[in-house]
């Protein structure tokens, strides 16, 4: 007997990222190439960066029927959007990553993390974010070399000239400057 938690939530046929085996036919050894192009799904990227919602995912897949359930493997390509993580600039690029799953037919064979069928249908859609996440750059850059914005002022390296820079004696008097009032302050609580 499938267990409550975790078959209660059926899945919906209707959604994109929702797949049927129905030609594998439970048959161990079938085999069925399968290539789609799915519209990214929301809220999909860390601060940075991520696939824009609806952003064309290009999947070229091999679905395989096992004793256990369905092999999904292959791979899923998709364009980037973010920012420099130095000048903020806009970025974008594409990022290709592998999938593979195991779904199971039946929670009996399976342990808590991994996936299960639902009747026909496998839903690909945490296989694929999952892959996303892990491939992401941490700190995505417009260009290697890039310069970043200026410390002090904000202003962005590259356009502000190799001769920019400030008067650090002024800066340094404006912190001290603040610690003596925030110190005279305390005192008078
Ligand atoms: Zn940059
Ligand atoms: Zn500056």
């Amino acid at each position: 007997m499938p267990s409550e938690s975790r078959m209660t939530q059926h899945l919906d046929p209707r959604s994109p990222w929702v797949i049927s085996t129905h030609d594998l036919g439970k048959r161990p050894g079938t085999m069925r190439r399968l290539t789609l192009t799915l519209p990214a799904p929301a809220d999909l990227g860390v601060d940075m960066i991520g696939v824009p919602k609806d952003a064309e995912v290009e999947l070229d897949l091999r679905l395989e029927a096992v004793m256990e359930g369905v092999l999904v493997s292959g791979t899923a390509q998709a364009p980037l959007a973010g920012e420099c993580a130095r000048c903020l600039d806009p970025v974008s690029s594409d990022i290709e990553v592998d999938l593979q799953e195991l779904f199971f037919y039946s929670d009996e064979d399976a342990s808590e993390d991994d996936s299960l069928l639902d009747g026909e249908l496998l839903d690909l859609e945490p296989t694929f974010r999952d892959a996303v996440v892990l491939a992401l750059p941490l700190s995505p850059v417009c260009r290697d070399d890039c310069e970043g914005l200026c410390v002090e002022c904000g202003i962005k390296l590259a356009e502000a000239g190799a001769d920019h820079r400030h008067e650090k004696i002024d800066a340094r008097w404006a912190s001290l400057q603040g610690l003596i009032t925030e110190n005279d302050n305390d005192q008078e609580k």
